[in-house]
């Protein structure tokens, strides 16, 4: 793709969107996408020559940069050799991925069922739960997001994504540890950590633990807020898991692969589920795939009797020949210990700086390449900027902030009253310090709606 801008282009292909693609997660009538001509590292532009330093990477997929050569490469490589084969077959490419992330996973998670992505992920790992198991209930908290299929949308801790013709049966929502905002009126870690826990315990004796087939968590709930859980709950979850035969899964579709400093947010806590899912940065977007990982004890149940799922596409050739390239290229150039380094040294005080001069910042959290700032209008009563009028539009305050970014050149990831600073694990010091700049000058314009 031309670097050269080319407006007439980008208003083709603008137009031609805008009369055929339904976009998601969108009231068609009220979007104005960008064109985008091309990308690479941490940076993609748009057809009139403006030029965006990904802190967004695009949904939170891209961990490492744009059009990385090793990867584009192994595509086009596969591409050339065998671009699909079903399934049931072995080939390279599927076996080295398998191979690669088994490798990587914590514990005896050491079989791989590979997905398009990462609701997928997670409609078949409830499924291997319920099937191991027996039973049917699913545990999953409120403040997460685990994909728009219809189980996957259903475990989602959110009823604003909750479509009206699906209903959550069989799923039991329960409150994570969150601070911030605590549901306990929690006032430390240790309290939040103590009080989510009995509270899970208590949900699980009201709902009779026997009925139980899975306590579903993102290690790190990502969408809903980037809140890293305090020390001590996975582990406590771990154990009621083992107590009551619960299958314990961790959704690591967006933590996953180096976006925490980690191969896998788990890490950061010693703790292995039974079951965990990841997409996304397993090849960086680069082609659909996600997957689950699979312990030993699972995985045996299905020794002698069939599996009831699969998909065309799954462990799909050009897939899987980009999560091959994608996690040597990370293992090859350290990104993940790049990911550590960088919210250690520059994102963690970079941000906790921009926090003391800005009152329009309540809350940061976060590690690695994955943080939230969260914007009040109060920073005492922790009231939040108005994120949406009645009308789904973007509302004044969150409006702005948005504004300011894009009119920078930083293209941010804003959800409700947040931002997370999500840039590729390969970002640069210097990208990083300058996407903290850029971020210092947009906040000003959400300072202007704080009391
Ligand atoms: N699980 C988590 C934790 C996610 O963050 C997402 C997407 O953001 C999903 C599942 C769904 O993944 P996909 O959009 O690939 O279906």
């Amino acid at each position: 793709m031309s670097t050269q801008p080319d407006p007439a282009a980008g208003a083709a292909v603008k137009a031609t969107d805008r009369a055929h693609v339904f976009h998601s997660w969108s009231a068609q009538g009220l979007i104005d996408p960008l064109a985008v001509a091309g990308a690479e590292g941490s940076y993609f532009w748009d057809y009139d020559g403006n030029r965006y330093l990904d802190f967004s990477s695009q949904l939170v997929n891209t961990n490492i940069g744009h059009q990385h050569p090793k990867v584009v490469a192994a595509i086009q490589e596969q591409a050339g050799r065998l671009c699909t084969v079903a399934p049931g077959f072995a080939v390279d490419v599927r076996s080295e991925a398998a191979r690669l992330i088994a490798e990587r996973t914590p514990g005896d998670l050491d079989k791989i069922f590979f997905t398009s992505g990462g609701a997928e992920a997670v409609e078949n790992a409830v499924r291997m739960a319920r099937l191991h198991t027996g039973r049917s209930k699913v545990l999953s908290t409120y403040r997460s997001y685990h994909g728009a299929t219809a189980a996957a949308i259903n475990l989602t801790g959110d009823p604003r994504r909750w479509p009206s013709d699906t209903a959550s049966a069989g799923v039991v929502h329960f409150w994570g540890p969150f601070l911030y905002r605590s549901p306990f009126h929690a006032e430390t870690e240790e309290q939040e950590c103590e009080r989510a826990l009995r509270h899970l315990a208590d949900t699980l004796a009201f709902e009779g633990p026997q009925s139980v087939a899975a306590i579903i968590l993102e290690t790190v709930p990502g969408t809903a807020g980037i809140m890293v859980p305090p020390a001590g709950y996975l582990a406590g979850v771990r154990e009621l898991c083992d107590r009551h035969g619960i299958v314990f899964i961790l959704d690591e579709v967006m933590a996953g692969f180096g976006r925490t400093g980690r191969w896998f947010a788990a890490d950061h806590w010693g703790v292995t589920p039974d079951l965990l899912t990841f997409a996304k940065g397993v090849n960086s977007g680069y082609v659909p795939l996600g997957g689950v990982a699979i312990s030993a004890e699972i995985a045996a149940g299905f020794d002698r009797r069939p599996y009831p799922g699969g998909l065309t596409y799954s462990g799909h050739p050009l897939a899987c020949a980009s999560a091959v390239a994608t996690i040597e290229a990370m293992a090859e150039e350290g990104i993940v210990e790049n990911a550590a380094r960088i919210g250690e040294d520059v994102l963690g005080p970079g941000l906790r700086e921009l926090a003391e001069r800005h009152p329009s910042v309540g809350d940061v959290r976060g590690l690695g390449v994955f943080w939230a700032l969260e914007l009040v209008r109060d920073r005492a009563t922790r009231e939040p900027l108005v994120p949406y009028n009645a009308a789904g539009e973007a509302a004044a305050p969150m409006a702005a902030f948005t504004a300011a970014c894009k009119k920078s050149g930083l293209w941010p990831f804003v959800n409700m009253n947040r931002t997370h600073v999500v840039p590729p694990c390969t970002v640069s010091e210097a990208e990083a310090k300058e996407g903290l700049a850029l971020l210092d000058e947009a906040l000003t314009a959400a300072d202007a709606h704080t009391v």
